[in-house]
């Protein structure tokens, strides 16, 4: 366990960014190798990394999927931990340094104890607060060629009781999805405006049209949430007419239909709006994340397991609003993804006092070693 902390302060030291998890991988595949693996497959979908365990017996024909996360963010940390980040601006506010050393906690379980019958692998995959990690590993033909039978993780959960578990079958995260409009006109002298393009009308009827079109949407579901996050046009200084503007709406739901029409509904507004602007406009969808849907089955036995360890389960009555790239693996297998407590008053995930509940590696090795069992009986 002593070794297990120092991981993961060390993780918690050196965070970085979505993309960029080169050396929080390097020190993964270290730590990996230590428990002698079958194979360690790296450099998956950008930095991941992925050890393989194969069943003891000839018979192994089962295929589970562990999965952890390598990324920090962009946060600059006020914990005033020993062990803060190194690294300004970056920090793991999430807490997939703990992630991550629960997972390198399991690889140690199994190394001394392999199952019969079932083969392990523990991703560790980049870009996953990015939404854009869990599909790039899918790319790649190492992981796509294997046939997964399940893909379980975890997520520690402020604001919950600490080292308890909390799960729900069916939705359990949100889908949601960036919409970015990028107006672009013409600059001019503010003495002269009609000699430039200021998209600043446009901007305004957009943001006006756009709230009162998603009114529906946002109150067809409690999930359904629609929120503007950012405009961006011109400077603090008064003698330039701005020609480029942007405006950017995060959209969130509980499934990936009523997602689509949160999305269709800003395009519908886009499309008539951009036609009385004299400029280019153009509208993306950035940072897409699927609804996290588990399976009822893998919320079943993630049940037994919790019983094997005494760990006390509630089950949600709703997904929760934020989303996770997890979701994504549905495209392979089923899915069960659960969260575990971090303390009622435990500061929360994405702020800068946050810092992963050391108490919660032990509870998540348990759990996952528990879940194997029940897949190897
Ligand atoms: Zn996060
Ligand atoms: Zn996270």
């Amino acid at each position: 366990m002593n070794k297990l902390l120092k991981l993961r302060h060390t993780l918690h030291a050196n965070p970085e960014l979505s993309g960029n998890e080169y050396e929080t991988a390097g020190r993964i595949t270290d730590e990996l190798a230590r428990y002698k693996p079958d194979d360690i497959v790296d450099n998956l979908g950008g930095a991941g990394v992925m050890a393989v365990f194969k069943g003891a017996g000839s018979t192994a024909d089962k295929h589970l999927l562990f999965r952890a996360e390598l990324d920090a963010i962009a946060v600059e940390e006020e914990t005033g931990a020993s062990y803060a980040s190194k690294n300004s601006g970056v920090m793991h506010a999430c807490g997939h340094d703990g992630h991550m050393t629960i997972i390198s906690g399991l690889a140690g379980q199994i190394s001394k104890n392999r199952p019969e019958n079932v083969n392990i692998y523990l991703l560790f995959q980049p870009a996953e607060e990015t939404g854009q990690g869990a599909s790039a590993v899918m790319g790649d033909e190492r992981f796509s060629s294997i046939n997964f039978d399940h893909a379980f993780a975890l997520h520690n959960l402020p604001g919950f009781d600490e080292n308890k578990i909390y799960v729900k079958s069916g939705a359990f995260a949100s889908a949601s999805a960036g919409v970015e409009i990028s107006l672009k006109g013409a600059y001019s002298h503010a003495a002269y405006p009609e000699q430039g393009v200021n998209p600043a009308e446009t901007v305004a009827a957009l943001i006006q049209k756009i709230e009162q079109k998603l009114k529906p949407f946002k109150e067809a579901a409690n999930l359904n949430k629609a929120v503007c996050t950012f405009i961006k046009m011109g400077e603090p200084a008064f003698g330039i007419s701005p020609g480029s503007a942007r405006l950017g709406y995060t959209i969130r739901s509980a499934t990936d239909d009523s997602l689509q029409e949160g999305i269709e509904t800003i395009k519908q507004v886009f499309e008539k709006g951009k036609k009385r602007f004299r400029g280019d406009a153009v509208l993306r969808i950035v940072e897409p994340f699927k609804a996290t849907v588990n399976s009822k089955n893998g919320v079943d036995i993630l049940k037994k397991a919790a019983q094997r360890c005494n760990v006390p389960v509630t089950d949600l009555d709703d997904a929760f609003p934020w989303s996770e790239d997890f979701g994504e693996f549905r495209n392979v297998c089923p899915i069960t993804i659960f969260g575990l407590g971090a303390g009622i008053h435990h500061p929360p995930l994405h702020s800068e006092r946050y810092d992963f509940n050391d108490s919660l590696i032990e509870t998540g090795i348990q759990l996952f070693s528990a879940l194997i069992k029940e897949y190897s009986s």
